[in-house]
This record gives C-alpha cells, sequence and structure tokens, in this order.
C-alpha cells in the first residue's frame, strides 16, 4: 500500500468523525491508547464543572442533588452497554486490581462452597503480572495452586482440579485475544468458573459477557475507555453469582443501607455490594466522559464497526513493517479472529532504544521486556496499540514508515535513545 491509498481510506471511513472528540497533540501519532487514552475534548469542562460548581458551590448536597452516589451504578451502565452486560450489573470502583482480587475471592469462595476438592486456579503466563500476583496471593491465603500454562495448553489443562481459570481476553504482550466463549463452555464443561480481565478489551473489541456466559470480569478504565490517568476500573459478575457470597472487601458502599449506619455488614443485593469505599467522583466524572466519547459510536455501527476498522488499522501497520522491516518479528496474531487491537513485534535486543527513537519522532508506542527466563516470552515486545476511535489509516502507514526509517537509519543507536527511564 502506498501513502495516497491510506489516504483514500480515510476519505471514505464513516468513523472519520469521532476522531473531533479527543484533544490530539499535533505532531504525534498516538499508538499508546491501550495504556492511557487520549483526553476527549468534554472532560476538562466536565471536571471544571464538578469542581466548581458540584463541589465548589454545592458541597455535600452533590451527593443527592448531582447524583455523585449514583456514578458508580451509572457509569457501570454504561460500559455495560461496550461488554454485552446488562443495566445493574456492572459497577465502576476501585482498581482492576483490587476489583481482581473481589472477584477472584468471590469466585473460589463459590467453588469451595460446591466443589471444595477443586484446589488449582488456572491461569496463562504471560499474563499480565499484577493479575498473576493477586492470583498468588489468594491461593497462598487458601491453600491452592496457582497453574500458569500457554495459550494452547489451556483447554487440555482445565480437569476435576480447576476451580477457577483466570485470563486476559487480550493479552498485553502479544495482543493475543482469546476465544472467551468457546474457553469459558470449556471451562463449565470440566466444572470451572471463569474471570475475564478485559483491561484490553472494553472499548477496543466486542465482547459478549452474557452471551459467553462468563462467570466474572474486570476491566480498566484509562486505556481504551479513555477515564484519564488512574481512573477508576469496574466489575461485573454474572447476575447467577453476584449475590451469592461476601466480596472479601466489605466497605460500607457496598452494604444494603450504607446510611442505616448499623453496626453489622448486610451486603446489598446484585453488583453494588462489589463497591467498597467512597466512589471517587472526579475520577468517575472523567471516565463517564471517556465512556461516551465511545459510545458515540453507537450511532455509526458501534463495537462491530469500531472492530473492522481496528483490525484494518492493524493489517496495514502489520503488513508495512513485514514488508519493511524484516528484522521485526511479528509476535501479535497474522489472523484477525484472534488478534486485539494492537500490533506487538519482537526483537531479542534493540526494542527499547527503537520506541525511543521513535517517541523523539512524535510516534508514541511503548516497550514490554520480554520474560528471558522462559523461551516462549524471551523476546522483548515494541508494543503499537490501534484505538480505532481516533486513529487513522495515514497514521497507521506513518508509524510504519517512520519506523523503517528508525532502523535504517540506525538512529535508534543514539546514547539518549539507550538510557532507561522508570516508565518504559
Ligand atoms: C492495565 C492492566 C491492569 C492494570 O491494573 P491496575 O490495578 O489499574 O494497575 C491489570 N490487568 C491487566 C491485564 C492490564 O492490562
Amino acid at each position: 500500500m502506498n501513502r495516497q491509498e491510506a489516504l483514500a481510506l480515510d476519505a471514505q471511513d464513516p468513523l472519520a468523525p469521532l476522531r473531533e472528540q479527543f484533544v490530539l497533540p499535533s505532531g504525534v501519532i498516538y499508538l499508546d491508547g491501550n495504556s492511557l487514552g487520549v483526553l476527549p475534548k468534554a472532560t476538562a469542562a466536565r471536571v471544571q464543572q464538578v469542581v466548581t460548581q458540584e463541589w465548589g458551590t454545592d458541597l455535600i448536597r452533590s451527593w443527592n442533588s448531582a447524583g455523585w452516589i449514583d456514578l458508580p451504578q451509572r457509569v457501570g451502565d454504561k460500559i455495560a452497554r461496550l461488554v454485552g452486560a446488562g443495566p445493574g450489573q456492572l459497577v465502576v470502583a476501585d482498581s482492576t486490581s483490587v476489583n481482581l482480587f473481589k472477584v477472584l475471592s468471590a469466585a473460589l469462595s463459590i467453588s469451595a462452597a460446591d466443589a471444595p476438592q477443586r484446589k488449582t486456579v488456572l491461569s496463562e503466563r504471560s499474563n499480565f503480572p499484577t493479575d498473576l500476583y493477586i492470583a498468588e496471593a489468594l491461593c497462598r491465603e487458601r491453600g491452592l495452586r496457582l497453574q500458569l500454562a500457554e495459550p494452547e495448553e489451556l483447554p487440555g489443562l482445565l480437569n476435576e482440579d480447576t476451580a477457577v481459570l483466570m485470563l486476559t481476553h487480550v493479552n498485553y504482550r502479544t495482543g493475543r485475544m482469546h476465544d472467551m466463549a468457546a474457553l469459558t463452555a470449556a471451562a463449565h464443561r470440566a466444572g470451572a468458573l471463569t474471570v475475564w480481565d478485559l483491561a484490553h478489551s472494553a472499548g477496543a473489541v466486542p465482547v459478549e459477557l452474557l452471551g459467553a456466559d462468563a462467570d466474572f470480569a474486570v476491566g480498566c478504565g484509562y486505556k481504551y475507555l479513555n477515564g484519564g490517568p488512574g481512573a477508576p476500573a469496574f466489575v461485573w459478575a454474572h447476575p447467577r453469582h453476584a449475590s451469592r457470597f461476601w466480596q472479601p472487601l466489605a466497605g460500607w458502599m457496598g452494604h444494603a443501607a450504607p446510611f442505616a449506619f448499623t453496626p453489622g455488614y448486610r451486603p446489598a443485593e446484585g453488583i453494588s455490594r462489589y463497591l467498597c469505599g467512597t466512589p471517587a467522583v472526579l475520577s468517575l466524572a472523567a471516565l463517564e466522559c471517556g465512556v461516551d466519547a465511545v459510545l458515540v459510536s453507537e450511532a455509526r455501527g458501534g463495537m462491530a464497526a469500531l472492530r473492522t476498522k481496528s483490525l484494518a488499522l492493524t493489517r496495514l501497520f502489520a503488513q508495512q513493517v513485514q514488508a519493511h522491516c524484516p528484522q521485526l518479528q511479528l509476535v501479535s496474531p497474522q489472523e484477525d479472529a484472534s488478534r486485539g487491537s494492537q500490533v506487538c513485534l519482537g526483537h531479542a535486543e534493540i526494542g527499547y532504544p527503537v520506541i525511543q527513537a521513535l517517541i523523539a519522532r512524535g510516534v508514541i508506542g511503548d516497550f514490554r521486556a520480554g520474560d528471558k527466563s522462559h523461551p516462549a516470552s524471551a523476546l522483548d515486545i515494541l508494543r503499537f496499540g490501534f484505538t480505532p476511535l481516533y486513529l487513522r489509516y495515514v497514521d497507521a502507514w506513518d508509524a510504519a514508515e517512520h519506523l523503517r526509517q528508525v532502523l535504517d537509519s540506525g538512529e535508534w543507536q543514539r546514547p539518549e535513545f539507550n538510557r532507561r527511564q522508570a516508565v518504559t
């Protein structure tokens, strides 16, 4: 493909106007919306209004008059539309790590009640580390075993010992997407429950939690939902499970009547019991703007249309890189069905300085170090997230061209690109 053809695709793109909703600094091609989504234009004014009017003037009355107290459910209902969940089934609270602790704990309590002989939590070796750490801690506490495997090994490892299959739907390192419905069905046939992390899925790829018959899910507010740095996360439990057990962080916001101030805990019915403490109102206001910006796509085909464009963008970028940068290995799946919204390229040595050289050119991706202790994930990863809400075909084309130039010129060898910073 040449640059003219990429420009022609943009001219015909029915989703192109969605880009207008965002603040996009000039001279930047932003391929890191999978790590921190961009700022919606509506956010600054909305946060300003919450600060000056709702907080500054209306003060504590805003818990009722501005509906602050219902924000976790209100924003949760909007996110539910993006992940195939029903209204009243999903709330926004805390971080992804904390929500994973809650749902994995609840899933293990259900398993312990229904099938106490099951002693294993099964996950993927290259799952995001915080997910593995949370699972490791819970397994230690409960005398269980955390079993880690490669993705293709998972179905064969589900058996009468498996309590929970805990996976991230789209892998952060490889961009590989699991078949949620098939793996959930396999887990259920083996008698296990499923916990899905949607950090790289919500707002990026279509998800059908109810359609896949998943058991529990969590996800992130600051990636493809554009909620801003440290935005609160979300948590979903299938209605058949939501009221079965206490989640372990039994705070007052998850109480059936928080303002009765009774000394004993009585959990709210349904997903609201997964709340813990006071909602982060300013962050929730910002997250709502980010989610609204995704929901605007509903008038133009919604997640299905976003998925079509996302696949076209990642295909274009991957094809250009494969044609012009043979030293890089395509780590993300070639086939559309199992590729998330990112392209991951592997190299044994020069990933970090190449990414730094690209950032200096205004092409922002990121770097994830390889796991040298394990051959299957030893390569360093150059990671490029493609957010179809605000990226153009020409951005994908230009980014690949910059990458070619960085490699062909040897620019990445400059000392300033080889000094490691704290956040990669
Ligand atoms: C981004 C991400 C997280 C982030 O967790 P925090 O609690 O927000 O730090 C967790 N899990 C996965 C799979 C992620 O991609």
